[in-house]
Parts: structure tokens; C-alpha cells; sequence
């Protein structure tokens, strides 16, 4: 718990840690800040440095004089200073522990995990919550950190947070009034010993629920469904698979259904693809099983807007649509996309790998993909997994690259970048790639203008 005469040692000064480090200050504690970068490369140095006791360009001993620490979600936990605090017995937490231990006791937390649709589910629970005239606050990866709001002051109703396996890892009394696991997939393999260590991860978020909690599942997830037993907070289940009465929310045609009849048409959201009839039910139960008022809940979903990024139709020119799907890093989020076009697409895929098997991804490419377009980091590895099973192009420059997809199309065709992998072999971030994406489109549109 929070205690002012701790000394709180501060891993990592991306948004998180330095929320939390200035929440600490205001709270009347004492912070350490340590971060592995060099004084020039983390934006608000001289600010930190005049407001905290600091150290850049590599975590070192002084750490060991802090009581606890709180550990940036980007810090991998098999570094050596990692290994030697835990040796020596140092309690270490995630902001998200942190905000939890200091949150204002009338504020009720959801808190949204999965490995694709956190965003999506979190915004729209937010969105719902909005509209249902509710006090509400949208944190943790999306938005601004946990403890950038006034988290410790009573007053918020409603803190929805959405939660990676990293913010998980570190947690120890996390206790979330209402859980949502969307689903479990591989990603981020780099980061976690085995696909298992990754799931454990993830279903941390309902290990310290109880009873008077609830826990949103997904019942197409063969992992969540068997790790019921092991939840002991109230469960609701949604499926696109499965029918009432064994789940709570379901499709029945174009309707997306819920208990006691209510319904809404598919056709008056504005997300498409089966991946986000999932998170529209998701997001509906976890408002549902706080408030009890199940159609407020499904009339506050409309207006929701999709997201940047996200499946994002970008532009169309003579005829072909181009879609922004960059935050796609990972396999399942491409099959997804997928998924979501009745007739066959142009794929523009690659980026920087995160150790996943594209072989995932042959049969479902062979019926949905008219044509792969493969530029960046993981070229090779896909080129391997595909050459001779799907018709492929490989294009190193990105720009040439979604010019290639455009010069084969003809009306009526898709282009969808769709990555499967993260970014940083050559962007900023999905959304430095997302943007890139937009520019070439409009230059695109521009050209065709003119002729
Ligand atoms: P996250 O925050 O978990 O990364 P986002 O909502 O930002 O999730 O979506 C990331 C990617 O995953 C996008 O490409 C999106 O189209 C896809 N996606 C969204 N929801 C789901 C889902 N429920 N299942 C699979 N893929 C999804």
C-alpha cells in the first residue's frame, strides 16, 4: 500500500512511470527515477531532472536504495537489474498496481484485456458509459496513463483501463470489479517464455476477484472457456459461435443478441468484421452487469466511431478501397481483417517480428487474399512461409510497395495494410505506419485527380 515514507524507485520514464512518479510527488512520497535511454532521447528531461532525483542512460545500484519499484510495461523482466532486485527481495510493481492501491474507494474499475481488441472494447465501454451520462475515465494503454488522473480523489464512477499481459505481470492486489477477456492469442512470444506463460499472464486480471465481481469471457476461446473453473467471480459469456441459453450475448443473423430479447442490427454500428461483434458484446455486458440496465447499455453503442488505425477505410481511388488496419501487429489481428471482407483482398504485410508462425496464416490468406504484398523486416521469413502457396510480391520501399497493390487492382477491389507484425523496423510506432499509409493514399488519390 502507499506509504509516504517509502522511497519509490521508477524503471522506465515513458508515460507510465512518469505519471506515476508525479502522482507519488503530489501524494507527498519520494521517487527515483531510472531509465536506460540517454538524458537527450526522453522528452521532459530537464523538467524530470529539476523535479526528481534521476539517472539516465542505464538503470544502476541506486535502485537498490528504493523500498519498492514500479516497472515501465516496456521493460522486458529478464534484464540483469530486474534479476538482481528480485534477488534481493525488492517488492516490484506495474503502474496499474500502483494506481489500483491509491484509487478513491467509490471509484468502480472494468478493466479490458485480450491479446486484440483492448482498445476497441475499452473505448466503447467508455463511449456507453459517456452516453449513459456516467462520471468515467479512459486509461491505461489507451488514453493517458492510470495515474494521470486524479485517481486518488473521490468523484470518478468509472475507471475503464485497458490492460496489456506486461501491466499483469506485476500486479499483486489488482482487483477489478469487472473483468473482460476478449481473447488469447499468440503475441509478443519475443517477450514470454511460452505461449502458457503468455496466458498466465493474461488471466492474472481475475485472480484477485471474488464473488461480488464479474468476469466478461469469451466462449469461442477454447484457453479462456477452460480456464472457467478457475474464476471466482460472476461470469457472463459472449460467442459469435455459440447460441443462448449457453451464452449471454450471441449473433442470430445480422442482430447481435443479449438476454431478455434485446438486440441491436449489425447494420446501425459502424465496426465491421465478426472481431468487432465480439467486442460490441463484450463491451454491452461489462456496462451491464455494473449498472443492470441492459438496453441503455445498447442504445448508448450507437454513434461509436472506429477508431484510427483499426480496419480505417482511407481512401478510395477509381474504385479501390484502401484500408488503414496498422495496429494488426500480430496474426490473429490480420485474420481478423480477413474475415472481415466478403470477397477476396490485397494484403500489404510485414514490419518488425515478434516471433510468430505466419505458417498460421496460409489457408485462411489462399481463400481471402487475392495477392500478398510483403515489405519490411519479416520479408524473408514470410517469403518462406508462403513462396509457392499464395500468390506473393515482396517490395522492400513501403511506399512502392502500396503503389504495386494499387497498380494491380481494378474498381471494385480492396487494398488492406494489414501488417501481422509491429512497426518498429522502420516507423515510430502502428500509428507513424498508419499515417505513412494515409500519406501514400492521398498522393495516390491526388495522381488520379489530375488524369
Ligand atoms: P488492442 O488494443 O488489443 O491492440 P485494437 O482494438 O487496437 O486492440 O485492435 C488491434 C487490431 O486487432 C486491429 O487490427 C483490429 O482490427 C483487430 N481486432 C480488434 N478486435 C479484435 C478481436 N476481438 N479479435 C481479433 N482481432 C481484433
Amino acid at each position: 500500500m502507499f506509504n509516504p515514507n517509502k522511497k519509490y524507485g521508477i524503471l522506465g520514464l515513458a508515460r507510465s512511470g512518469i505519471a506515476a512518479a508525479y502522482k507519488i510527488k503530489e501524494m507527498g512520497g519520494k521517487a527515483f527515477l531510472s531509465e536506460v535511454q540517454w538524458k537527450d532521447k526522453v522528452s521532459g528531461s530537464n523538467q524530470l531532472e529539476q523535479d526528481f532525483e534521476c539517472e539516465f542512460g542505464g538503470h544502476t545500484a541506486k535502485l537498490f536504495d528504493c523500498d519498492e519499484w514500479i516497472v515501465s510495461p516496456g521493460i522486458p523482466l529478464s534484464i540483469p537489474i530486474i534479476q538482481q532486485g528480485k534477488a534481493r527481495g525488492i517488492s516490484m510493481i506495474s503502474e496499474i498496481e500502483f494506481g489500483y492501491q491509491i484509487k478513491a474507494e467509490d471509484s468502480k474499475i472494468i478493466a479490458v484485456t485480450g491479446s486484440n481488441g483492448k482498445s476497441t472494447t475499452a473505448s466503447l465501454i467508455y463511449h456507453i458509459l459517456l452516453g449513459a451520462g456516467k462520471k468515467a475515465i479512459l486509461a491505461g494503454n489507451i488514453g493517458d496513463a492510470f495515474c494521470g488522473y486524479p485517481i486518488n480523489q473521490p468523484g470518478i464512477e468509472y475507471i475503464v483501463l485497458e490492460i496489456s499481459s506486461f501491466q499483469l505481470d506485476l500486479i499483486q492486489s489488482f482487483k477489478p470489479n469487472v473483468s473482460v477477456i476478449l481473447n488469447i492469442t499468440p503475441d509478443h512470444l519475443n517477450r514470454y517464455e511460452s505461449f502458457d506463460h503468455y496466458a498466465a499472464s493474461k488471466f492474472r486480471i481475475t485472480e484477485n476477484q471474488d464473488g461480488r465481481d464479474y468476469a466478461i469471457l469469451n466462449l469461442d476461446s477454447e484457453i479462456i472457456a477452460n480456464h472457467i473453473p478457475m474464476i471466482k467471480a460472476n461470469q457472463k459469456y459472449f460467442s459469435i459461435q455459440k447460441q443462448y441459453p449457453e451464452t449471454d450475448a450471441w449473433m442470430d443473423g445480422k442482430f447481435i443478441c443479449f438476454e431478455d430479447l434485446a438486440r441491436i442490427s449489425m447494420y446501425d454500428l459502424s465496426l465491421r468484421g465478426p472481431h468487432n461483434h465480439a467486442n460490441v458484446m463484450a463491451s454491452v455486458l461489462a456496462v451491464y452487469s455494473l449498472t443492470g440496465d441492459l438496453d441503455a447499455a445498447i442504445q448508448n453503442l450507437k454513434g461509436f466511431k472506429p477508431l484510427s488505425h483499426r480496419l480505417e477505410l482511407v481512401g478510395t481511388v477509381n474504385g479501390v478501397f484502401f484500408y488503414n488496419d496498422s495496429k494488426a501487429t500480430n496474426t490473429d489481428s490480420v485474420r481478423s481483417a480477413l474475415m472481415s471482407f466478403e470477397s477476396p483482398i490485397r494484403i500489404i504485410m510485414g514490419g518488425s517480428d515478434k516471433g510468430e508462425d505466419f505458417g498460421n496464416l496460409t489457408d485462411i490468406l489462399k481463400a481471402k487474399a487475392s495477392k500478398v504484398y510483403i515489405t519490411g523486416e519479416t520479408e524473408g521469413k514470410m517469403r518462406q512461409a508462403w513462396l509457392g502457396k499464395l500468390p506473393l510480391v515482396c517490395i522492400s520501399d513501403f511506399r512502392a510497395c502500396v503503389r504495386a497493390a494499387f497498380e494491380d487492382s481494378l474498381a471494385g477491389d480492396t487494398v488492406v495494410l494489414s501488417p501481422g507484425c509491429a512497426s518498429y523496423d522502420r516507423f515510430q510506432n502502428f500509428e507513424h505506419r498508419g499515417e505513412t499509409f494515409r500519406q501514400i493514399v492521398q498522393e495516390i488519390i491526388k495522381e488520379n485527380e489530375k488524369n
